[in-house]
Order: C-alpha cells, then sequence, then structure tokens
C-alpha cells in the first residue's frame, strides 16, 4: 500500500504521487514516513525533501511550512519546494559567498544579520539538495 504525497506552494502543486518512504526536514529533526505511519503534523524547516518509490530516490529543497501525516495520505503545504534537477548549482554557491562575506563584513544590523543568516541557509541546502539529485538505491 504506497503513500500518496502531495506537495503544494503558494503558486503551484509540485508534486502528487503515490511513493513508498518520504524523510522529511521537520523542524525538530529528519523524520521518515513509511505506510500506515502514526497521524503527525509537522512544522518543516529548511532541508532535504526525500522521496523513495520504486527503487528510485529524489530529492527536493522545502524551505518551512507544514507536514501533514494522516491514514496513507501525506501533505505538505511549504513556501517553495525546488526538485534537485531544477536547482542551479552554481547560482547556490554564489548566493552562499555573498551572504558569507556579508557576514564576515563587519558591523550591521540585526534584520540584515537575519536575512543574511536566512539566505545562507537557502543556499546552504540548494548545494546539498543539488549534489543529491536522483540516484538508484
Ligand atoms: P539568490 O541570491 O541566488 O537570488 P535567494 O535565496 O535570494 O537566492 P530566493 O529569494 O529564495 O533566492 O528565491 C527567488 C527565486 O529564485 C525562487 O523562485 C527560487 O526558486 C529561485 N532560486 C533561487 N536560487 C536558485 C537556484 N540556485 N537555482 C534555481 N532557482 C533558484
Amino acid at each position: 500500500m504506497p503513500i500518496r504525497l502531495e506537495i503544494v506552494t503558494p503558486e503551484k502543486a509540485v508534486y502528487a504521487d503515490d511513493v513508498d518512504m518520504v524523510i522529511a526536514p521537520a523542524t525538530d529533526g529528519y523524520v521518515g514516513i513509511l505506510p500506515h505511519h502514526a497521524p503527525l503534523l509537522t512544522t518543516l524547516g529548511p532541508g532535504e525533501f526525500r522521496v523513495k518509490k520504486g527503487g528510485v530516490e529524489e530529492v527536493l529543497a522545502v524551505f518551512g511550512g507544514f507536514m501533514d501525516v494522516r491514514g496513507d495520505r501525506v501533505i505538505v503545504l511549504t513556501e517553495a519546494a525546488e526538485p534537485a534537477e531544477e536547482i542551479d548549482a552554481q547560482r547556490a554557491q554564489e548566493a552562499r559567498d555573498r551572504a558569507q562575506q556579508a557576514l564576515q563584513a563587519g558591523p550591521m544590523s540585526a534584520a540584515e544579520e537575519a536575512h543574511a543568516r536566512a539566505s545562507l541557509q537557502r543556499a546552504l541546502v540548494r548545494i546539498r539538495v543539488s549534489e543529491r539529485r536522483r540516484r538508484r538505491l
């Protein structure tokens, strides 16, 4: 019995398919979901969202939101979800370098620092996800 996975952002439905397993970046750490998982409602952090189906693993970067697990249905509502194939690794590396330079450059307001840290975190997630891409298990 597969899991029905739906990933939705404010812009579009990113993913809708029957899958074997999900590993999601919950705020408290990664959680694995197999069929018949207990009901769960959790917030998601920025991180790697892994989907296993038929011996293949797909990876997406997700940025916050919620995951609702009920029966064999997993609904993810997230700010953004980017499949590994759509991530431009070089752009993410440039964003990481810019954020690190800004953080090292010296005094900045709390808001600027929070912005740079969030940007760095997004870039690091994108780099990690783009390195994984789709692979056979
Ligand atoms: P950058 O500084 O490179 O613009 P960012 O973290 O500021 O990165 P976001 O504000 O998170 O970018 O995203 C803006 C838009 O650009 C979104 O649609 C996002 O999906 C896309 N995007 C950001 N970085 C990348 C990337 N490395 N590869 C592909 N799309 C990206």
